[in-house]
């Protein structure tokens, strides 16, 4: 594979374009959730989660809607899409106390660019697909693994030299 090179900011935003988002900092972590409510959700086979810290993403959250879930873990989720177009662009977990927000999980096929997209894992493949194999050199939890380091450190050992400095 030839060398990576990703900007940061890097964007994103909904089918019709009314919602935009940027994001400023070096992700968490990318994988591909094959649960069954990323099923429902994306009305498709899996979907593709990008981890990032709630204070690294700009967005109007005003301008978002949100429907909220439910976790197969006993937590609650913000799911933020488009009232425009009903992209479905973050999820948020609302289990602590704090009003700020740590995590998001952005649906990772509203970025603009999807050329550096690299799963470094899978979750939930006990639901998976039947005809889908998860590629060997990549990290597989039946379930929620709870823990999610793995799933951190390895995406940094495998993005570490794509990301240059902030523009
Ligand atoms: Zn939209
Ligand atoms: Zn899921």
């Amino acid at each position: 594979m030839s060398e990576m090179r990703v900007s940061l900011p890097f964007e994103g935003g909904c089918q019709c374009g009314a919602i935009r988002y940027c994001v400023n900092a070096i992700p968490l972590t990318l994988y591909c959730c094959h649960c069954t409510e990323c099923q429902a959700q994306s009305s498709s086979a899996f979907g593709m989660s990008m981890l990032v810290s709630g204070d690294s993403l700009e967005v109007d959250w005003d301008a978002t809607k949100a429907w909220s879930r439910p976790t197969h873990s006993g937590n609650v989720i913000d799911c933020h899409f488009c009232p425009g177009c009903g992209s479905r662009l973050f999820h948020v977990d609302r289990s602590g106390d704090s009003a700020e927000i740590g995590v998001v999980s952005i649906k990772a096929g509203s970025l603009d660019d999807h050329s550096w997209l690299r799963p470094i894992g899978h979750l939930w493949t006990n639901s998976k697909q039947p005809w889908f194999e998860v590629p060997p050199e990549m990290l597989s939890s039946k379930r929620d693994p709870g823990d999610l380091e793995p799933y951190f450190s390895r995406w940094r050992e495998v993005s570490a030299s794509w990301f240059g400095p902030l523009a």
